[in-house]
């Protein structure tokens, strides 16, 4: 079959045959019908010296996948083949404390799991392939009636991730909160309709890019500013000079996290999901009295099932442009030339085939 691959540390991503895995007792061989590019995907190609993150490539890449179970383990029951899913993408050892609570994202476990603190395309070979192994069939969620694989993909990391995000603040987001995101890509344009539909707060989105800026309007923000040295004041101005009470920081730069901090309220959240790898200092008067910075990795099952059903209600619609398998590396190089606006999905293929 075909895979796109990261073949060694700081290259670039490979087009590839490689072998159709088989499933193994409990696994579930699953058809992809669409792998979302993640800007993560940007930093394990660029950003890392061999030994800094517990994996080992070669690996395929995609993290963000949904298709079809195509074929069962030995002793997998309650799935179907052809039968759509999309595939949760942390892959915890599934019986450790935090996996039992079903946060498998959080596995404290790690040695016991399939890869460590990964998944599918973080570790271990992800969906931007014909087929994906996943190892246990509780990772797929079958997808509600009118939602896509396509559809579906990008909600798995690019919606899960922001939901994940926002959920955690709902009680800071009461009809008269302002919600701040900074980034307006995959996951911003998602945050902005998440918070949208699940709250009343009034939603400002901060992007350099003016096609991010329309797409955050189109996906309700109130406000849309350009980062510059004005922002900070802007924000002041438009929230009575209180600052926000929620601010997702989805870039996570130097710049981005000393803006984040200087619009949040006391008693406001601050949260840190880019990966861009910028510090901010914490100090007694560097931060809002009782503000909380916090850092999220992704989301679980059960947010993703609330997520798609959001989607399968027609309350989120991702912005999506497909391309075909083959051109993932394009996608990639597109990605990071900053041509993407809202999420580049790759598609290998369009129907299910026994
Ligand atoms: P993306 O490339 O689709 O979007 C990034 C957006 O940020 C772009 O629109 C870009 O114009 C904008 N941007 C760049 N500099 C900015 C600035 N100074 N101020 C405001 N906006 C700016 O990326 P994505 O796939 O949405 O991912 C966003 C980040 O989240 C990445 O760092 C990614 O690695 C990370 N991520 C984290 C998790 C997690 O679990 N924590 C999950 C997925 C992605
Ligand atoms: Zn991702
Ligand atoms: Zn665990």
């Amino acid at each position: 079959m075909r895979a796109v691959r990261l073949e060694s540390w700081k290259s670039e991503p490979l087009l590839t045959e490689v072998a159709t895995p088989a499933p193994g007792p409990g696994e579930v061989l699953v058809q992809v019908g669409a792998a979302g590019a993640c800007h993560s995907d940007l930093h394990l190609l660029h950003d890392f010296e061999p030994g800094v993150l517990p994996w080992s490539p070669p690996f395929t890449l995609g993290h963000e996948n949904a298709g079809w179970v195509h074929t069962l383990g030995p002793g997998v029951r309650g799935l179907e083949p052809g039968q759509p899913v999309a595939v949760v993408g942390a892959w915890g050892c599934g019986r450790c404390g935090r996996c039992l609570a079903g946060l498998e994202n959080y596995c404290e476990a790690p040695a016991s799991a399939p890869v460590p603190g990964g998944g599918g395309g973080l570790g271990l070979d992800g969906g931007m392939a014909d087929f994906l192994l996943v190892p246990a069939a509780r990772h797929l969620v079958p997808l509600p009636d009118g939602l896509s694989p396509v559809l579906a993909a990008p909600l798995t990391d690019a919606g899960l991730t922001p939901y994940h995000a926002v959920r955690r603040s709902f009680g800071k987001l009461s009809p008269a909160s302002t919600a701040v995101v900074i980034g307006v890509g995959g996951l911003g344009h998602l945050a902005v309709q998440i918070l949208r539909a699940t709250t009343a707060a009034h939603v400002i989105a901060v992007d350099p890019k003016e096609t991010a800026l329309q797409l955050a309007k189109s996906s309700g923000a109130d406000l849309t500013l350009a980062p510059g040295p004005t922002l900070v004041d802007e924000v002041r101005a438009a929230t009575d000079g209180h600052g926000a009470d929620v601010v997702l920081d989805l870039v996570g730069s130097d710049s981005t996290l000393a803006t984040a901090a200087a619009i949040t309220r006391p008693l406001g959240d601050l949260t840190i999901v880019g990966i861009a790898g910028g510090s901010l200092p914490v100090s007694f008067f560097g931060l809002a009295y009782e503000a909380s910075v916090q850092t999220t990795y992704w989301g679980n099952r059960s947010e993703l099932v609330e997520l798609l059903d959001l989607a399968a209600r027609g309350l989120l619609s991702p912005e999506i442009t497909t391309f075909p398998l083959d051109e993932a590396p394009e996608v990639y190089a597109g990605l990071a030339a900053g041509d993407v606006t809202g999420r580049a999905v790759v598609v290998p293929s369009h129907d299910y085939t026994p």
